[in-house]
């Protein structure tokens, strides 16, 4: 049987790189084994799913270049790939089930449930619901009630054992196992009932997801033994960690926007708990920032846009952030392989058919891994140094579709000299435009060091004058023919190359680096170099 993966996100919210690293182990095992790997929307929950949030992740993964063979877009022979476009198949199974006696309906109010898991907790033990009987009368009382029931399964009369791949076997013991809920009152499946039935129905063989669904095996198990359906095989995949140690979450946003928030908040002495003017500065309704600041909204929208106010970086956690941060796909996929996956003999730097070639699941760690910004960077940069130039200005324009950088003013010709100057020194786009804004924007500030150092000292003023009607000379404005025009004038002027090229680097860009002096020169006009000569004779002036 064809080995047949999935990658199931449910559509809350933008793509997690946790998300991103099962999409590409799904990929990965299948095309190793030469199998299939599908993708399907999980929209069950109605009130948090949206449909902008699945464009997002679609489109992400799209960038990822982690296009699965099946799809709600590109269709498939197992659609449709949207949950809330199968209830039909659920009901014929919450059907069968109901009628041999499997699933029952449960009449319990929300307030019945809080009491019970109450009367639990008190009595130390854990709260397992079983099957309650009512009395025909009692059910209809309820209905008159207006209560609408949920559907429970019963749960297997036996311990449960889930074969994990990774983290081998593990056993639910039938005391611990308990009645799940599989329809909801709104009479769509929940995630349990919906993931069995699809994963079954599109011929799913080997399920890999996050360590943090390992416990929800057990139910899947017990629902596709009340089915009579054969379990494909898991594979819990080690959790990802940020710096502190804590899991690799979207709240971590949440919790440094909030700190940053506090720490202003008290440096501007505003009396406790008035977030008027956070809110104002912010953009957001006073209410929202209320409920973020005490911790009952964890919203990403609202951590962004404090941060943005309070001008503070917040942690990158999901696609989306490494997109506008400039990263590669080819970079960030690499290393998001290597969280979890080790192929051996230390290799790291793996195109994508290399890592098909290798990747097996005996070979995924069971321990958590960290996420390491540093190490995702240079990866990223030993991308941005190999990859081809076309490639490299194909992402570009991907990446300033998602950011606002003076880089969108260039010319494609333009970018690719800067890619030519800057590929090897910067490691993301990002950096790419804090390095070198200096190219659209004359300086207007100046390192003082750099200053004293090839200005003021040395005769460096008074040579910007000389720099100024050599360059003026040259008629071959390339980066060659800059550079030899300026060995000349410095033979002529019996220095050596250092003390014209810096004090040249001074006026263009503020500071005395830069690549090549010839190839930066050769990217501005004539007349655009000599008037930075100009204005920096002007501010440069030694006092006296
Ligand atoms: N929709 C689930 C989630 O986003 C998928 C879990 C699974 O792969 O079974 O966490």
């Amino acid at each position: 049987m064809a080995v047949r993966t999935r990658f199931a996100p449910s559509p809350t919210g933008s793509l997690h790189v946790g998300g991103a690293r099962t999409a590409l182990y799904c990929l990965l095992h299948a095309r190793h084994l030469r199998g299939e790997y599908v993708l399907r929307i999980e929209d069950t929950d109605q009130a948090r799913s949206t449909a902008a949030a699945e464009v997002g992740i679609l489109a992400d993964l799209d960038w990822l270049g982690l296009m699965a063979d099946e799809d709600p877009i590109r269709g498939g022979a197992y659609g449709p790939y949207r949950q809330s476009e199968r209830l039909s198949t659920y009901n014929t199974f919450f059907d069968e089930l109901i009628a041999n006696g499997t699933a029952y309906e449960a009449w319990e109010t929300r307030e019945e449930l809080g009491a019970m898991r109450e009367a639990a907790v008190s009595e130390k033990r854990n709260f397992r619901y079983k099957r309650i009987e009512y009395t025909a009368e009692q059910i209809a009382q309820f209905k008159s009630e207006g209560r609408e029931p949920i559907v429970r399964l019963s749960h297997p009369s036996h311990d449960i054992t889930v074969n994990d791949a990774i983290l081998g076997p593990i056993t639910i013991i039938e005391e611990e196992l308990e009645d799940i809920v599989i329809r909801k009152t709104d009479g769509f499946p929940t995630y349990h009932f919906a993931v069995v039935v699809d994963d079954h129905l599109m011929g799913i063989t080997q399920v890999l997801r996050g360590q943090e669904h390992m416990m929800n095996s057990h139910k899947h198990v017990g629902i596709m033994e009340a089915l009579g359906w054969p379990e494909p095989k898991f594979g819990h995949l080690p959790t990802i960690n940020n710096a502190t140690g804590g899991k690799m979450s979207k709240r971590d946003k949440a919790k440094q926007a909030r700190a940053a928030a506090r720490d202003w908040h008290t440096e501007q002495k505003f009396p406790k708990g008035d977030f008027t003017a956070l809110a104002e500065l912010a953009g957001v309704e006073l209410a929202e920032v209320e409920r973020f600041m005490k911790k009952k909204s964890d919203a990403i929208h609202t951590a962004e846009a404090i941060a943005t106010a309070l001008m503070v970086d917040l942690p990158m956690i999901e696609v989306m952030d490494f997109r506008k941060g400039g990263f590669l796909p080819e970079g960030l996929l690499n290393y998001l392989a290597l969280l979890g996956w080790s192929p051996g003999n230390d290799l790291e730097i793996m195109t994508m058919d290399k890592m098909i070639e290798l990747f097996e699941l005996k070979d995924v760690g069971r321990t958590s891994a960290r996420f390491d910004i540093k190490k995702l960077t240079w990866m990223n940069g030993e991308y941005m140094k190999s990859l081809p130039t076309t490639r490299l200005l194909d992402l570009m324009d991907q990446w300033l579709e998602v950011t606002d950088s003076w880089i969108g003013t260039l010319t494609r010709e333009q970018r690719s000299q800067l890619l030519t100057l800057y590929r090897v020194r910067c490691a993301t786009f990002m950096e790419l435009h804090s390095s070198a804004e200096f190219f659209v924007k004359a300086p207007t500030s100046f390192d003082p060091k750099a200053v004293v150092k090839w200005i003021h000292k040395g005769g460096g003023h008074a040579r910007l004058a000389d720099i100024h009607e050599g360059l003026n000379a040259i008629s071959d404005w390339t980066a060659e023919g800059l550079e030899t025009g300026i060995a000349a004038l410095a033979a002529s002027l019996d220095v050596g190359m250092g003390k014209i090229a810096q004090p040249l680097r001074v006026c263009l860009t503020g500071t005395s680096v830069s690549p090549g002096i010839g190839e930066t020169l050769s990217f501005f006009t004539k007349d655009e170099v000599l008037r930075r000569i100009e204005a920096a004779q002007i501010a440069l002036a030694p006092e006296g």
